[in-house]
């Protein structure tokens, strides 16, 4: 316990001093002494939540006694949920009083959740946030400029808080269209950009056509990029493309590259990470226990990511281990240059289609630098000239008019957007239709791949 104590201080006073330092002496932390800090952290955590609404009410009924709980797998089969926050509202989960709040939607329905902290909070995930930046080379003479969207989206907010610890110059441009950023970037020849992958793709390509500048490092957060894409952006750059690994609901962080891109160094300071249902791999569904958050801790939080923890030391010598790479998504959400995106969202667009039925399928693949979203649905009356363009345009309509920020995404050519009406009966094949499907590669058929192949079949059936 006194070793613990003593180590909170190490902590703290490394997190005050430069950045190179703090590396260097919580790299000298045996894991014996982080294994008792998080101990002593997560029982703190526990008192603290139950204080809570949420937590006090369902360790009651569970006959939970957190006097007893020193790990989190003791807690056996209990975890808090996204559905948690939804239903019960954030507010149930409030321990203390909070400076500010961030949102984030849901992955089965539009509401979004809220996610408050305090600014103490901020601060302590900024200074985190630093020490990986630094570790990437970010330094005091360094300018940058992120697109990061600021609408109630938490990663600008770390990152500020980060820059102020490492001292070097940065601007906010938001989530401009690439185009417009470029034009604008040229006066401030940023050393190091902030954005989100599918719009740096974007960016890249009008850069290898406009021309670049010398960038230090590419740093993305907010979505996954496929590794080859990756490579086509350093190459264009020529510089490395590091990518964070966060959600709202931890605050950001959970982990960050390295320069060495094998899994993310997770952030052990602030939570306890688990796998608690994982395969013979090791592989399984990350969840996450807050040890340093006063204003709404959350116990065992399901991320829904699946992933597999990483404890061998990395080749680039930092002290934090690892989570590796993201494997996908326990739910059905897929995130890719449309933005996140769920079932909800397609039935919506196609709500209110005359001709279209609730039968349709999405599949999302990687080709020519962009992301495809291939709406197939099943259509009656296909054999009427002009009933398949009008189902494509209105279902287009649907999307200016009810998904404004896809569209946005679509405006910018972050992804493309591919709708094809098909016969009735051709899509299920068996006894549930997949509504999302996320492949590989392009797929090799070509059956109904290209509408306008269709189009012409429709035409030649009609004609
Ligand atoms: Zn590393």
């Amino acid at each position: 316990m006194l070793l613990a104590k003593i180590t909170e201080q190490v902590e703290k006073l490394a997190l005050r001093t430069n950045p190179q330092y703090a590396i260097t002496l919580l790299g000298k932390m045996p894991p014996s002494v982080m294994a008792s800090l998080q101990r002593r952290r997560f029982r703190e955590t526990l008192k603290i939540a139950n204080r809570t609404p949420f937590y006090s009410k369902q360790f009651r009924r569970r006959n939970i006694d957190i006097r007893k709980i020193s790990h989190p797998a003791e807690l056996g089969d209990f975890f808090t949920t996204s559905d948690d926050l939804k239903v019960y509202g954030a507010e149930a989960f409030l321990a203390g009083r909070p400076d500010t709040v961030f949102e984030t939607t849901g992955t089965t329905s539009a509401v979004p959740k809220h996610i408050y902290f305090s600014n103490s909070e901020l601060n302590q995930m900024g200074r985190m946030s630093a020490l990986g930046l630094y570790q990437l080379g970010l330094r005091r003479e360094d300018r940058v400029l992120s697109a990061f969207d600021v609408s109630f989206w938490v990663s600008p907010a770390v990152v500020r808080t980060a820059f102020q610890y490492l001292g070097c110059f940065h601007a906010e441009a938001g989530k401009i269209s690439p185009l417009e950023f470029y034009e604008r970037a040229v006066i401030y020849k940023p050393t190091v950009i902030f954005g989100e992958p599918s719009w740096l793709v974007r960016l890249t390509e009008i850069a290898e056509k406009r021309g670049i500048w010398p960038v230090k490092f590419i740093f993305a957060g907010g979505e996954n990029i496929a590794e080859d894409t990756r490579s086509e952006v350093e190459r264009v750059w020529n510089a490395p493309f590091h990518l964070n690994y966060g959600q709202t609901e931890s605050f950001g962080v959970i982990g960050v590259e390295c320069a060495e891109h094998d899994g993310y160094h997770r952030n052990d300071m602030n939570f306890f990470f688990e796998t608690p249902e994982s395969n013979e791999d090791g592989e399984g569904e990350l969840v996450y226990t807050t040890l340093t958050r006063n204003v709404m801790p959350l116990i065992r939080y399901r991320s829904t990511d699946v992933t597999r923890m990483v404890d061998e030391r990395c080749k680039c010598g930092l002290f934090a281990k690892r989570i590796a790479k993201i494997r996908g998504r326990v739910d059905e959400m897929i995130v890719c240059g449309m933005g996140n995106i769920s079932p909800w969202v397609f039935a919506e667009l196609m709500n209110g289609v005359p001709n279209a039925t609730d039968e349709w399928q999405v599949r999302i693949w990687h080709e020519n630098r962009r992301d495809v979203v291939d709406i197939r649905v099943e259509a009656s009356g296909l054999n009427v000239p002009g009933v398949h363009q009008k189902l494509i345009d209105d279902i287009r309509q649907n999307m200016r008019m009810r998904f404004p920020d896809f569209q946005k995404n679509l405006d910018m050519r972050l992804y493309e957007l591919r709708i094809t009406g098909v016969e009735r009966g051709s899509l299920r094949t068996g006894r549930k239709l997949r509504r999302l499907i996320a492949l590989d590669a392009p797929p090799r058929e070509t059956e109904y791949a290209d509408r306008d192949a269709l189009a012409q079949d429709i035409e030649l059936v009609i004609g």
